[in-house]
């Protein structure tokens, strides 16, 4: 833990964990902002979907799992559910409909076709320490982790998590942790394994930086909790950064189609027009940062195979969403699952030609749109968490 500053270039990218770090600040805050506007603070979500793949989720009935909506009139008109479903319906026409939700061949997950569900402001709904653990949630997390089984012929397409891997002990994690001396898996794998475990160590930050004494109800930042989950192993640290790569390299490229979206959320000029700038500025800064070479991926003779095993793979993980038993681990949980599917569908699935607003103005839905953005902030925030924690252990090193 004393030398947990990582260094030097990060696997899979062409990035540095120092050229992330020398940008985080100024990303974090211009996020910060950003998802405070109108536009990417309200999602809209069906968080009470049935659980697909087993009858016994469990529930989180500790105060702080609970969330509240906001009423429909508190949304811009134009992006409640019923002008977004006339919007996005009607121009969509490679769709797989299950009940309330749906995703089209590009897409990485599900997404909700808005005909139900509810409206959350996220600014009022901190992702951190709920108290929601146990076996549920080791269930949630190892069948998660069962999905980057793809490219075995033993697992079906379309079949779900393997009830019987899911019974699994708990160091079946360590099979895909695949960094050195597997040999055998490939790189997509690895990807698939990076983004998964960065996505959990990024979760675990943000439950360890806002953690709760249950004795005085106070909030406080748990270095101990963080040198247990994340610290004491390096890997998952590294690749918060990775994800946070990812993410920026989909944003840079995603860039000019994003500037010509329509963000007129309030009636308001001011209002859109400070939007677009800080925009604008976190562009700029994955232009920078965000050098992650897509290309080399799914490259090969079953590519393409290979390709649809892991969207598959990845939707599936979206559907395990409505598995988890607590409201606010699941919205979170929703939204950072379609952040980095989307994320994926911008770096794998579309050409120079689709990102192009001018001929493909319906690339994106306003959902995707809102969890990216959030998405990396998420991230950005974890980073930043990270040097907080590291503050915290050089001032108790310094004591002792
Ligand atoms: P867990 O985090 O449950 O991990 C289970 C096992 O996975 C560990 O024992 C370890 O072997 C392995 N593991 C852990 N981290 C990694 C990693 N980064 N990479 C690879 N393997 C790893 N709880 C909250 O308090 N607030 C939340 O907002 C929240 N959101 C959640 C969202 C989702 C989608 C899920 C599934 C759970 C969420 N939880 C949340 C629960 C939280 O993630 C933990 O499951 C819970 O705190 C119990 O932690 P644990 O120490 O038992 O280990």
């Amino acid at each position: 833990c004393s030398n947990s500053n990582p260094t030097g270039p990060i696997d899979t990218t062409l990035c540095d964990f120092e050229t992330v770090e020398s940008v985080n600040d100024e990303l974090f805050s211009n996020l910060h902002e950003l998802v405070a506007t109108p536009f990417f603070k309200f999602f809209q979500v069906d968080l009470y979907r049935e659980c697909p793949f087993w009858s016994d989720e469990g529930f989180c009935d500790n105060p702080s799992c609970g969330i509240t909506s906001v009423d429909e009139s508190e949304i811009p008109e134009r992006w409640r559910a019923k002008s977004l479903s006339k919007l996005e319906g009607s121009k969509i026409d490679d769709r797989h409909e299950l009940p309330g939700c749906y995703y089209r061949d590009s897409d990485f997950c599900f997404l909700d076709d808005n005909t139900g569900g509810d409206y959350y402001d996220l600014t009022l709904i901190p992702e951190r320490y709920t108290g929601y653990a146990g076996p549920d949630t080791r269930r949630i997390w190892r069948s998660i982790y069962e999905e980057n089984c793809f490219g075995l012929s033993e697992v079906s397409l379309h079949s779900g998590p393997n009830p019987a891997l899911v019974s699994l002990p708990d160091r079946m994690t360590d099979a895909f942790r695949n960094e050195d001396g597997d040999g055998g898996q490939c790189l997509e794998k690895r990807v698939y394994y990076k983004v998964i475990s960065g996505l959990h160590a990024s979760i675990s930050t943000h439950i360890c930086q806002e953690y709760l004494n249950q004795t005085t109800g106070e909030w406080y930042p748990n270095l101990q909790c963080f040198i247990n989950r994340v610290a004491s192993h390096p890997e998952r640290l590294q690749y918060i950064y990775f994800n946070t790569v990812l993410l920026l390299r989909a944003i840079a490229r995603i860039g000019p189609y994003l500037q010509a979206f329509d963000y007129c959320s309030t009636g308001g000029h001011e209002d859109d027009a400070e939007t677009l700038a800080k925009l604008g500025n976190v562009i700029s800064i994955a232009q920078r940062a965000g050098r992650f070479d897509e290309t080399v991926l799914f490259r090969g003779e079953n590519a393409n195979v290979l390709k649809e095993e892991f969207k598959d793979h990845f939707r599936n993980v979206t559907r395990i969403m409505d598995c988890v038993g607590c409201d606010k681990c699941r919205l979170w949980g929703k939204i950072q699952t379609t952040g980095v599917a989307t994320a994926l569908k911008i770096l794998f699935e579309l050409d120079e030609k689709a990102l192009d607003p001018a001929a493909n103005h319906n690339l994106l839905q306003r959902s995707e749109v809102v969890a990216l953005m959030n998405t990396l902030h998420r991230f950005s925030e974890s980073l930043a968490a990270v040097d907080n924690f590291r503050r915290m252990w050089k001032a108790t090193s310094a004591e002792e």
